[in-house]
Formats: C-alpha cells, structure tokens, sequence
C-alpha cells in the first residue's frame, strides 16, 4: 500500500504528449503537450507573434507549427495554461490543428522531436490525480464520463466528478483518524490506564460510520444499473417469437454500444435506451423440446445465461398462459432465478391470434401481454422493464456508488468497522479496537486514493484512451 507522500514519488518530470481527439477526419484536432518543459517544446516547433513562453495563461495564439528545417507542418492556434491552473496542475500547451489522420500524426511526430515523450493511456489525468487536482473517484469519473452509454451514466459519472463521493468518504475518515488517534494516544498511555474515549461514544461514532458506509453500498444495485445497464436475458421455447420482440424492441430504440471493458460476452447483446437506462438484451438459445438431452443441455444453457443477469424476460405464447405453474421447464426456471435475485418478467406473446378475448394488463406488474406482430402491449412492456429495473431507484440527487472497486472497498470497510464494534463490545483491548479501524480507514482510503498501490492506479489508467 502506499500513501499520500509515497504517491507523489510516483511523479515523473517528463513532458508528455498525446492526440486528445478521436482519430480520423474531423475539422480540428487537439495535440496536447503538459510537463515541466511544455512550453519550451511548444516554442520549438511554434512560430507565431512570439514565444509562446513569454504569453499569459489562457490564452490562444494563431502560429505556424513547423518542422525542425523551418518547413511548414500547419496552421494551428495554441492554447497555453500555465501551472497550476491546468488540468494535470502542470504547465500545459494544446495545439488545435487542422483534423485527419495525417496531418494530427505529423504534428505530433514533431511535438515528440522537440522533447517530449508519448503520453500513456490516462496519463494526463494520472498527472491531474499525482499533483493533488483531483481525487482517485473523480479521476475513475472522468473515465467513466467519456465512456458513459446512457443518460445515467452521463449524470452519476458527472455527480462523481463533481466530488460527490469523495465528500462523503473524506467526511467519514476524518471522524474515524480522530477516533482512532485517541485510541492511539490511550495506548501511549496504556500503564496509566486512562481513557480519553468514553467507549459508548465510540460505539455510537462507529455505528454512524457504518451506516454511513452501508448505504453507500446499498446505493451499488442502482449505481451499477446506472452505469452499465440493466443485463436483460430473452428465454422460452422456439416459436413463441423471441426473435420478433427482440426486433420490435430494437427496431425505435436500439442503442449503439461499443463493450464497457469487463462486460464482453461469449453471446452477442444487443442494446436499447429505456428512460436514459441501458438495456442490454441477450438472446439464448431457447429452451428446445425435442429429445431428453438436448432438452435438458437447452434448459441447462439458458438457466446458465438467465443467472447472469438482471432480469429474465420469459417469453411464452399467449395460448401458454395457464401452463407457467405446470411446466417443468418453466419452473425450474423461474425457481432458480428467484434465489439468485434475478428478477422474471413473463411476456405472453401472439395475443392478436386470440382475439376474442379483451386484453387488459394483468395488474402483477411481472407478466405482460403483447403482440410482435402488431406491437400491441409493447410499451406497456417496455415501462414494466424499466419499473422492473429501477425498483430500488435512488434519490436523483444522492450520490451513488457505481464502481465495482469502490464497492468492493466498501465491503471491507464496513467488515473492518463491524469488528471495531465488537471488539468495544467484548471490551477487547484498545489496540484490537485500533487495528480493525485503521484498515476500515484504508479500505475507504482506497476509494479516493489517499491509500492505493501502484497496482490499483495502472488497472484504473490503462482504460482510458491516450491522450486523456
Ligand atoms: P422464436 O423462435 O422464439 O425466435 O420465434 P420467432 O420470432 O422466430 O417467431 C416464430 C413465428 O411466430 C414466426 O413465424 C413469427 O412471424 C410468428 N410470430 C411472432 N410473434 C408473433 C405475434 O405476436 N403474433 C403472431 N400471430 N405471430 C407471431
């Protein structure tokens, strides 16, 4: 683990540099230099008015970006921040070029001549984090921000930048180091057997401290849902028209998704915007009838898939309805799902062959009945989903965890101060009581990054994309 001083041995003095925008033709591009020699790089290969060393913070200048023989490269316009009021806290010069593939590589080729070194992915907001800008959640935040898919992952990635999360941590720690240095200062004093906490306060501070912690954690189901989307699987037996409501679903709101990292699937997902909530679809392959074996592996699979996700969307045939209770398949499904906390949506389908019959709603808010082919009963369908998924949706503006790290951090930390708790009950000694605080401390440490391994850092840098 290291802390705070060690983190800041992690600087390096380099000058770095990197394309900030997406690769390809676009009208501008933006080559970004920051370190130590930013400015003297920029003054190498800039030729405008003047130096651009010599010219106030935030500001732009129109120059000619040129190679080491004098020749010319592009018009650009520099933007020069002067530290530490930049976005890695270092002196900073963005060059906004003309945009393609080229002409950004030919200038950035140059900008690497003159001095600097290739950034790595994330280094400039590495840099933002080492020099104290910002915290480790709103560096994972900023992140998170460019890869956000939906609605909700905008606005709590946004939330966490915003320093949220961080807030309620750096809160929470600050009342456990005071707890634990008087623990400390006691033991310092242990021969004199005094006690500078009264105990009950303690228990009392703890308690407020867990509870703090356990609605951050309780808040992850929602967070996740937030910031990844709702994994929804699509099971039930050939010909009850899975593949027709899966097209009518996409057909008005498919979503274009590239893979969050750590989400690929061996089955390909599709993606629907729902209410600024993600949905990602997978299709099994269904649950076949023929044969006891193949039954069996069919019903097997798409169990398997079923428990991975969020909710189950169980598609029958209208004409089916009565069956639910009966079929085995059916109920075995169901079952599983149930003590796996996946949540089933049962969809009857083809319900325009049954038309003597007037279809309302059922009232459980767990079954629907629709039709693929004429899109009844689909947005009745499509809100259930959404209801069905938000049904512990948070307050707009509490902060939610939405990290996987940040939860699993939490955990321990809630663990570390539950023991802390016991240890005060069972009037363990003070240094127990220390112990257990002091790694609750760190596990929220770990969050904001007051504590963290080079390890941590380089698994959360290494996702962004060079030049951020
Ligand atoms: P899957 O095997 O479950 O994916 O089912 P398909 O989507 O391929 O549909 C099977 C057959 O049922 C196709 O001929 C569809 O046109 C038909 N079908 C699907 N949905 C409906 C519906 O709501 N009403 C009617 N009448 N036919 C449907």
């Amino acid at each position: 683990m290291l802390n705070l001083s060690m983190i800041v041995k992690l600087r390096d003095n380099d000058t770095i540099a990197a394309v900030a925008t997406a690769v390809g033709e676009s009208g501008i591009a933006v080559v970004r230099i920051s370190g130590q020699a930013a400015l003297s790089v920029a003054d190498k290969v800039f030729v405008g008015k003047g130096p651009l060393s010599n010219v106030p913070s935030h500001t732009a200048h129109f120059g000619k970006l040129t190679d080491a023989d004098g020749s010319f490269i592009d018009e650009v316009i520099a933007v020069v921040f002067r530290r530490p009021n930049s976005y890695t806290s270092e002196d900073t010069v963005e060059f906004s070029c003309h945009g393609g593939r080229i002409v950004t590589q030919k200038v950035l080729q140059r900008i690497l001549s003159a001095g600097a070194r290739m950034a790595e992915p994330g280094e400039f907001t590495k840099r933002a984090f080492l020099n104290g800008k910002i915290d480790l959640s709103q560096a994972e935040a900023i992140g998170d921000l460019i890869h956000s898919q939906s609605d909700a992952a905008y606005k709590s990635s946004l939330r966490q930048l915003s320093g949220d999360l961080s807030r309620e941590i750096r809160t929470a720690r600050e009342e456990l180091v005071n707890l634990a240095s008087l623990l400390e200062l006691e033991l310092d004093f242990s021969d004199e057997d005094v006690q500078f906490a009264n105990r009950k306060t303690l228990e009392d501070r703890l308690g407020e401290a867990v509870e703090t912690v356990s609605r951050l954690i309780s808040g992850y189901s929602v967070g996740r849902i937030y910031k990844e989307g709702v994994r929804v699987t699509l099971a039930g037996k050939p010909n009850v028209g899975k593949s027709s409501l899966l097209n009518l679903l996409l057909q008005e709101d498919r979503a274009i998704v590239s893979d969050i990292p750590g989400t690929t699937r061996d089955t390909i997902s599709e993606s629907i915007s729902l209410g600024g909530i993600l949905f990602r679809l997978t299709d099994t392959a269904g649950l076949r009838e023929t044969g006891d074996l193949i039954e069996f592996e069919g019903v097997k699979r798409a169990e398997r898939e079923s428990l991975e996700g969020d909710i189950l969307l169980l598609a029958m045939d209208y004409g089916e309805k009565e069956m639910v209770q009966s079929d085995l398949i059916y109920r075995k499904l169901i079952e599983s799902c149930a003590k796996k906390d996946v949540r089933v949506l049962k969809v009857f389908n083809k319900i325009d062959l049954y038309k003597t019959e007037a279809f309302r709603q059922p009232s459980d808010k767990s079954s629907y009945y629709v039709s693929a082919l004429t899109g009844e009963g689909i947005e009745s369908l499509k809100k259930g989903l959404y209801e069905m998924a938000l049904a512990k949706k948070s307050d707009e503006n509490s902060v939610v965890v939405t990290s996987s790290r940040h939860f699993d951090a939490l955990k321990r930390a809630k663990n570390s101060l539950n023991s802390a708790i016991e240890s005060l009950k069972s009037r363990k000694s003070g240094e127990f009581v220390v112990f257990d605080l002091r790694c609750g401390l760190d596990a929220l440490g770990e969050i904001t990054g007051e504590v963290t391994t080079e390890d941590i850092l380089n698994n959360i840098f290494s996702k962004f994309c060079i030049g951020k």
